[in-house]
């Protein structure tokens, strides 16, 4: 069911007096991807989080963070962002009437996110640094004036995430063998991991699944167990060097006995293509690294066989058509004849 403060109000830090802003946030689709998961030798999930109305399950936090900010008396939004958190902040802020500032690192946020943020009607400020530099500057002055920062450090955006592993649970039966996400600032991954352990202890679900986060080679602290102050992906949603949610992170993946790994950029726009072309579904190249990941493992022979597996498709396709585009087959252009279409059809 869409709308999570509704759907989820039980498992949520509401009171009567919070605000409910709902823009049919959550509910989105579990999609069983046979063609995929024959591939893989496993029984494959994805999360099509790119049905949210921003397009992206930064949304899912961000309804809950925005209604908290406006219940704590907030007059304005602030947030860093590589592009969706943006947008989704921006969403908000349009449906509850309260002014949007974001930053983002100039030059390197996906067209349609720009769009998204503009559009909603989002105070845009491109800042002439990376990601981690418009974080340091959002910070610096959240909480001034009445300003509310709703960036990942914000508790709230991480606990509305939760719902997603909750709707997993729900529709499964259970939780999955694994879980694999793609990691940026290390939020959603944390969120999902608290999310599959509050379940089982409300006796919802039996089990908590293995935490598989996957970085972008260029873009992998997790992976080397160092920061990175150039990061460079063509995934530009997760193109973090100083994820501030690392150390939860790590500790999810510790006491899930999971791991992190890292997907080059060609096998992220390999999966991609492949994710469109044999499942149907058009996901940001963000949200292909888990798949370039399962793959990567099961060419080593390290992806367990006939495990349930869920991936998270974090954000739209459409978001980021020329980063597609990249890696697309082309067209051809043909005349305005009947004969000309049959001669490609080879008819
Ligand atoms: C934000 C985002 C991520 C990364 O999530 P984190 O919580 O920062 O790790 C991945 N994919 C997409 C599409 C995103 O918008």
């Amino acid at each position: 069911m869409r709308g999570i403060l509704k759907h989820y109000e039980a498992l949520l830090p509401l009171g009567p007096k919070t605000p409910r802003p709902d823009l049919g946030e959550g509910g989105t689709p579990l999609v069983h991807l046979p063609r995929l998961g024959a591939e893989l030798g496993i029984d494959l999930w994805a999360k099509v989080e790119g049905c949210n109305p921003s397009g992206s399950f930064k949304d899912r936090g961000m309804v809950l963070a925005v209604a908290k900010a406006l219940e704590g008396g907030a007059r304005a939004l602030i947030c860093a962002s590589t592009g969706n958190t943006s947008a989704s902040a921006a969403a908000y802020a349009a449906c509850t009437g309260l002014p949007c500032y974001v930053l983002l690192p100039a030059g390197k946020v996906a067209m349609g996110k720009l769009a998204q943020a503009l559009l909603y009607g989002a105070q845009v400020l491109a800042v002439r640094g990376n990601f981690d530099r418009a974080l340091e500057l959002a910070r610096s002055v959240a909480g001034e004036g009445g300003v509310a920062l709703v960036n990942s450090v914000n508790r709230y955006r991480l606990w509305g995430q939760r719902s997603a592993a909750w709707e997993i649970c729900d529709v499964l039966g259970d939780a999955p063998d694994w879980l694999a996400i793609p990691v940026g600032n290390a939020g959603n991954i944390t969120a999902y991991w608290s999310g599959f352990v509050q379940y089982r202890r409300l006796g919802r679900s039996t089990r908590v699944p293995r935490m598989a986060g996957f970085q972008a080679a260029g873009s992998a602290p997790l992976v080397l167990g160092r920061m990175v102050d150039d990061p460079e992906t063509v995934a530009t949603a997760i193109r973090i060097g100083h994820p501030v949610n690392a150390s939860k992170a790590r500790w999810a993946v510790r006491r899930s006995d999971g791991f992190f790994e890292a997907v080059t950029d060609e096998a992220i726009l390999a999966a991609q293509r492949d994710l469109a072309r044999l499942g149907g579904l058009f996901a940001e190249p963000a949200s292909c690294a888990p798949l370039a990941g399962l793959r990567l493992l099961h060419s080593r022979g390290e992806l367990p066989q006939g495990i349930r597996v869920a991936m998270v498709l974090t954000g739209n396709g459409l978001k980021d058509p020329d980063a597609a585009l990249r890696n697309a087959p082309t067209f051809r252009e043909i005349d305005d004849t009947r004969e000309a279409l049959l001669e490609v059809m080879g008819k």
